[in-house]
């Protein structure tokens, strides 16, 4: 399966994507975890886009989509993928939708994850990565209601909303389900 996870920060997309990547065999791509791991190595990309993560502002799309494409022609890829993380804004879904084009591929969905965004400040704070402060969560957030929440509507019918309150099981067995009955249609 081809999918892409939407939600706000804290919404919990990390953490459900290593379970639904487990269960359903396709690899988690996160951009957030692709760039940070440039960061702790010191990559040339690294420090170019370390002072930007740290004030919750989005990366360059041509640096984002370039990273996006190079790790989606890795051969663990070719048969389904779980992005995170990307796209982020309408530009990169589109650049998306070329990358996949070339090969006749498509998405088979876009999960949303649903939550409040004041219980998840409470969470990314507890979190305590370099960029959980509450102002740049704030930031973050409004960059989610700005540039990302748009894809909801782009994507329209791919869109499957999962409630994102509650047990960390419950909210995957919520997922799966909803894939499973969007499998069985098919
Ligand atoms: P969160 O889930 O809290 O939003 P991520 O780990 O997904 O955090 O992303 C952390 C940061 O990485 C973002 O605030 C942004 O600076 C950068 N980033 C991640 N994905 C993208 C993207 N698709 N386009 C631009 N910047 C991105």
């Amino acid at each position: 399966m081809r999918l892409v996870l939407v939600g706000p920060p804290g919404a919990g997309k990390g953490t459900q994507a290593e379970v639904l990547s487990r269960k359903l065999g396709v690899p988690h791509i996160s951009t957030g975890d692709l760039f940070r791991s440039h960061i702790s190595n010191q990559t040339e990309l690294g420090l170019e886009v370390q002072s930007i993560l740290d004030e919750g502002a989005l990366v360059p799309d041509s640096i984002t989509n370039e990273m996006v494409r190079k790790r989606l022609a890795e051969s663990d890829a070719t048969d389904g993928f779980l992005l995170d993380g990307f796209p982020r804004n309408v530009a990169q879904a589109d650049k998306l939708g070329e990358f996949l084009a070339v090969d006749e591929h498509d998405l088979d969905a876009v999960l949303e994850f649903r939550v409040d965004e004041d219980v998840v400040v409470e969470r990314l704070l507890a979190r305590g990565r370099t960029d959980d402060k509450e102002e740049v969560i704030r930031h973050r957030q409004q960059v989610y209601r700005n540039e990302t929440a748009p894809l909801l509507s782009y994507y329209a019918e791919k869109v499957i909303s999962i409630d994102a309150v509650g047990e960390i099981d419950e909210i995957s067995e919520r997922a799966l389900a909803a894939l499973n009955s969007l499998r069985d249609e098919k």
